[in-house]
């Protein structure tokens, strides 16, 4: 098993009060009224459903990489997501659709596609986390992100209290974002991917992953080059995660690209005349998506820049905020990211947003 949950389960359920900073990369997070693990499809749909009749609040924790739990903790039931395994459900020559379990850990799912020749999911490895997570904000990682693979999803709806499909183009997927983010409606079960039967990577989109292999951006190069790549680009960052590297202990970047209009993009491009062209990449409409680390770093927050009782930017990358041990507190991960997002805004009138789920705090 991944050691990619904080808390490796048995199947045993857990229950009674507990530390959710156990069960979070940031380490973070005050206790639950009420921890439940659930270890299959059949037994996340029975927690959450108890929690109901209790007439609790529910909240659905897998591997914790993308929360922001407040230091009071979370007055319900927590349904810890620790179902695991895949199943090839369709295929022909040249594909194959996996049904995937919510709780399996996702770099795991990467790893053993890889292994078997599946092209697809490879610039997503070493993403933490587990696999019933990537559609929630459409993880995405050097060119690649899970809309592109993802045909349907398996959820159990709270609102009408029935298990759902929901096919891809219904998902809502967009730039870190889906239906299902911020949205208590869905628990997914399980994922639906289908990938491309090929020894090759996809073409390879991002220039710093071409660069680092070698190619050309749109080449292909075997999938385990691929990954090896990307995991080596990803350590360098403190982007994999460490259990003895608090650069790691964070929730990967804290704030998504801005997507500029172009008259705000122009603005932008005004207030920064002093300090070069800022990068950015174009989208559909005219749009631009720019860099949030270029602007954390010129707006004066350096790698390694501290905050209040043992939380800083990490010394690797600019866009994560870390928890350096001792005394932190989800209160100093939030006071530096205000801190933050008030100096990129004072300096460049560019507004960023979290990209973790927050519950129970605010920036
Ligand atoms: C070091 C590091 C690097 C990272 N790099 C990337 C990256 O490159 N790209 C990227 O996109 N993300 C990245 N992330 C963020 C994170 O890993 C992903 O968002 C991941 O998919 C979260 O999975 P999780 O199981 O940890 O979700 P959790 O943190 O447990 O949950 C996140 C949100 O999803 C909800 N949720 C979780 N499981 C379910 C479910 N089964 N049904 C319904 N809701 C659910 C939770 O309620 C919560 O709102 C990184 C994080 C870290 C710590």
């Amino acid at each position: 098993m991944s050691d990619v949950y904080a808390e490796p389960t048995t199947g045993a359920a857990l229950t009674g009060p507990a530390t959710l900073a156990r069960y979070t990369t940031l380490r973070l997070g005050g206790p639950a009224a009420r921890l439940d693990a659930a270890t299959s499809a059949e037994e996340i749909v029975q927690k959450v459903q108890q929690a109901e009749a209790r007439d609790e609040p529910v909240l659905v924790l897998a591997g914790g990489s993308n929360v922001v739990i407040g230091d009071q903790g979370f007055p319900g039931t927590v349904v810890l997501i620790r179902s695991r395994g895949f199943r090839v459900i369709a295929e022909d020559a040249d594909t194959v659709t996996v049904r995937v379990e919510a709780g399996e850990a996702w770099d795991d799912l990467v790893a053993a596609t890889i292994e078997r020749g599946w092209s697809g999911l490879e610039c997503l490895s070493g993403v933490p986390g587990s696999a019933g997570a990537t559609p929630i904000q459409n993880v995405g990682a050097y060119g690649q992100e899970v809309a592109e693979t993802i045909t349907a999803v398996q959820a159990y709806d709270r609102t009408h209290g029935e298990v759902v499909r929901i096919a891809a183009a219904d998902c809502g997927f967009a730039y870190r974002g889906s239906i299902f983010k911020y949205s208590d409606r869905w628990v997914v079960l399980s994922v639906d991917f289908r990938l491309t039967r090929s020894p090759l990577s996809g073409p390879v989109r991002y220039a710093e992953l071409a660069r680092a292999l070698d190619v050309e951006v749109g080449d292909r190069v075997p999938l385990a080059d691929a990954r090896a790549t990307v995991l080596r680009l990803r350590a360098g960052k403190g982007m994999v995660l460490d259990a003895d590297d608090p650069d790691t202990w964070s929730v990967g970047s804290f704030f998504t690209n801005p997507v500029l209009e172009q008259e705000a993009y122009e603005l932008l491009r005004e207030r920064a005349a002093d300090l070069g062209e800022p990068p950015s990449w174009p989208g559909a409409g005219g749009v631009a998506k720019v860099s949030a680390a270029w602007l954390i770093d010129k707006a004066g927050f350096g790698k390694g820049h501290p905050g209040p009782e043992g939380v800083a930017i990490s010394s690797k990358h600019t866009l994560a905020l870390t928890n350096r041990g001792g005394t932190a507190s989800t209160a100093a991960l939030v006071a530096l990211a205000r801190e933050i997002r008030d100096g990129v805004h004072d300096r460049f009138g560019v507004t960023l947003h979290p990209e973790p789920v927050l519950i129970n705090c605010t920036i």
